[in-house]
């Protein structure tokens, strides 16, 4: 019998047992990081008020910033949300997968207010990761995940990231290897008829175009030091995903005491460190790559003042690596 020391956070491989660990964990209102497509999140009950609390505790996520509640199935998703037929087509088409769709909030919803954060508006999405949908059926109930890592903070693709970053939470972390898109889902808010993008993802423009011609975009591009428009969403801040260091953006050259997150096959010479996010300069392997190549230059003894980012081309899955990059090099609070 596997038994979890409550202080320490802690890592299981994924397995029937630590599934079945995880799952009554989360019926008794306890944590859980596990992975989806796109990155860790950390788990509670979502219809258990002093779960979802402690979500907020563990991150130390503004109260304003609402929570995306995961589902096991689309058609589960009319027990909290009111489903226009525009939304019924949108969820049959991408789900499960990583999109996120902020519906009107049913007047007799049962999930914890706080995943609304006081709002009349819920999120939601059917992740496509087995695990996650392994853990959704066993613990049967819907779970509020945002990414698990300390608010404003670098996203967690692997789950030492989880124990590295919120390493005395007590929370299981579900170890079920890297996630494969490594970016956070697209979020699209349905508003009547109208749909706006709110959150770039690893489901590009392109794809939802197609399907969503209607689509308005709620986010201007972030500029060159990062600062952006305000935005629509609350939570949507303009930093976030932020390293310790500074990132500087759109290098062109580097500096020796710079360490540089290259892109494609020609780099500039002479940084303290390189990583490369895809040395062929393919787009899905930059958003795979990014936050784990984040989390390893900002490493607390790494001996060089900042990290230079290469430019990365400002098409597909590129909008949503800049858009990310643009709130790491934001200026902080
Ligand atoms: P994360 O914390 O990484 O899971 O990100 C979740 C994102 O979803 C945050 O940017 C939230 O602001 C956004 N979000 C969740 N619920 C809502 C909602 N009801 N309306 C608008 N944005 C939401
Ligand atoms: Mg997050």
């Amino acid at each position: 019998m596997l038994t979890v020391n409550q202080a320490s956070t802690y890592i299981l491989p994924a397995g029937h047992e630590s599934i079945r660990l995880a799952a009554a964990r989360l019926q008794a209102g306890g944590l859980v990081a596990f992975p989806t497509e796109t990155v860790y999140g950390l788990g509670a009950d979502a219809t258990n008020e002093d779960a979802v609390a402690a979500i907020y505790a563990a991150k130390g996520r503004p109260s304003n910033n609402p929570l995306i509640v995961h589902l096991a199935r689309w058609e589960d998703a009319a027990l909290y949300a009111e489903i226009s037929p525009m939304a019924e087509r949108v969820m049959r088409h991408f789900w499960p997968g990583p999109l996120t769709l902020v519906l009107p909030r049913r007047a007799a919803c049962p999930l914890a207010r706080a995943v609304s954060a006081g709002g009349d508006s819920v999120a939601l999405r059917v992740p496509a990761h087995p695990l996650a949908q392994t853990l959704l059926a066993e613990a049967g109930c819907p779970i509020a995940a945002p990414s698990a890592n300390p608010s404003g903070r670098i996203s967690p693709t692997q789950a030492v990231h989880v124990r590295q970053g919120l390493p005395d939470k007590g929370i299981l972390v579900l170890d079920g290897g890297p996630c494969a898109e490594g970016l956070e889902s697209t979020i699209i808010r349905l508003h009547g008829e109208r749909l706006e993008l709110l959150r770039p993802g690893s489901i590009t423009r392109e794809a939802l175009g197609d399907m969503l011609p209607g689509l308005v975009e709620m986010q201007a591009e972030a500029g060159a030091d990062g600062t952006h428009a305000p935005l629509p969403a609350p939570g949507m801040m303009a930093s976030h995903y932020a390293p310790r260091l500074p990132v500087r953006l759109n290098a062109t050259h580097v500096e020796p005491d710079e360490a540089l997150l290259a892109f494609g096959p020609d780099v500039p010479a002479g940084a303290a460190r390189t990583l490369n996010l895809s040395e062929s300069g393919e787009l899905a392997e930059a958003a795979h790559r990014l936050f784990s190549a984040l989390h390893a230059l900002d490493a607390p003894d790494a001996p060089y003042r900042a990290i230079a980012v290469m430019p990365i081309p400002a098409e597909g899955v590129g909008l949503a690596i800049r858009d990310r990059l643009a709130r790491a090099a934001a200026p902080r609070d």
